[in-house]
């Protein structure tokens, strides 16, 4: 197989065919990439609101208005990366053991070709089996985790996975360390004060919605240094951010991140060993005029691909 190659000037959006992700070359496999972009349409994880099965789909729509300069941290990512849409993981919409299993051989794929993986979901149920497969390569990973919500619950309906689980279990299954893990943007009503009895009992670190408003973006970045001694995973969920920004999404919760903060989070990343990341919870029935949701999610991506670029 060629080389894709680099998308090093910018393409006019295209009117009327399926975009792929920045308008990136589409492959069939990771081989000879840096950075593999793939969809994981799956929401079968979730408990309330359906729909970010289409998250890829919208996402790839609107990152056709991505320009390829990072001006702030002075990259051009596609110029020192090979980046290309993977497609999307063959996912079972019926099935999250076997949609677990697919997402796990596909990033064992991207892995094995020396590739990064960055997905799009889908439900946050699709990370856990992503964190699997690079643990087996790399051990115990840090986390920096965007969420309103902890992820971190025992089980829903008799079940131990599900969208409200995924960083419990890897915690569980040794894929996290917990001393280089920090959740960002959390708030919001929750069941009980022993939500975070699990947090207390692994020293995981939690920096509510309070903490950055307060604060502000800058003091937050700098407690990322925590994550630091190892290979770091970033997984964004995009409830993070105010539903008045992001309002496409499964369960919103409301006095959240602005678009700028999301932005500015992200980069604050910068120096991170980051081995993959994912943007999840794009629920694109849900979305605003402009479909601001995707928009913002592309933009993530963008940022994301573009730390990646640094120091390449
Ligand atoms: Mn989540
Ligand atoms: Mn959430």
């Amino acid at each position: 197989m060629s080389h894709p190659e680099p998308r090093n000037a910018f393409v006019s959006p295209r009117f009327g065919q399926i975009a792929t992700f920045m308008l990136l070359p589409a492959v069939a496999t990771a081989e000879g990439l840096d950075v593999a972009l793939v969809g994981i349409p799956y929401d079968g994880g979730v408990s309330y609101r359906t729909g970010a099965r289409f998250g890829p789909r919208a996402v790839r729509e609107q990152s056709s208005l991505i320009r390829p300069w990072h001006p702030v941290l002075k990259v051009h990512p596609f110029e020192r990366l090979r980046v290309a849409d993977c497609g999307d993981v063959d996912v079972a919409p019926i099935s999250i053991e076997r949609t677990y299993a697919a997402i796990e051989r596909r990033v064992n794929e991207i892995l094995a070709h020396g590739a990064v993986p960055v997905s799009v979901g889908g439900d946050h149920s699709v990370t856990l089996p992503i964190l699997r497969s690079l643990a087996r390569r790399l051990g115990p990973l840090g986390l920096v985790h965007f969420d309103a919500h902890p992820d971190t619950w025992d089980e829903y309906f008799g079940s131990k996975f599900f969208h409200g689980t995924p960083f419990r279990r890897a915690v569980e299954e040794g894929l996290l360390d917990p001393r280089r893990m920090v959740q960002v943007g959390i708030r919001g009503p929750l069941y009980g004060s022993e939500d975070f009895a699990f947090h207390e009992q692994h020293g995981i670190e939690v920096i509510r919605i309070e903490t950055v408003k307060e604060q502000g973006v800058a003091r937050v970045g700098d407690r990322f240094g925590r994550l630091r001694g190892g290979p770091v995973y970033c997984s964004f969920d995009i409830d993070a951010v105010d539903p008045a920004y992001a309002p496409a999404t499964g369960t919103p919760e409301v006095g959240g991140l602005t678009s700028y903060e999301a932005l500015t989070l992200v980069r604050a990343l910068a120096g991170q060993a980051l081995v993959g990341a994912d943007v999840v919870e794009v629920s694109p029935p849900y979305d605003g005029p402009g479909q601001i949701t995707s928009l913002l999610a592309a933009n993530l991506l963008f940022e994301i691909v573009s730390l990646l670029a640094l120091g390449k």
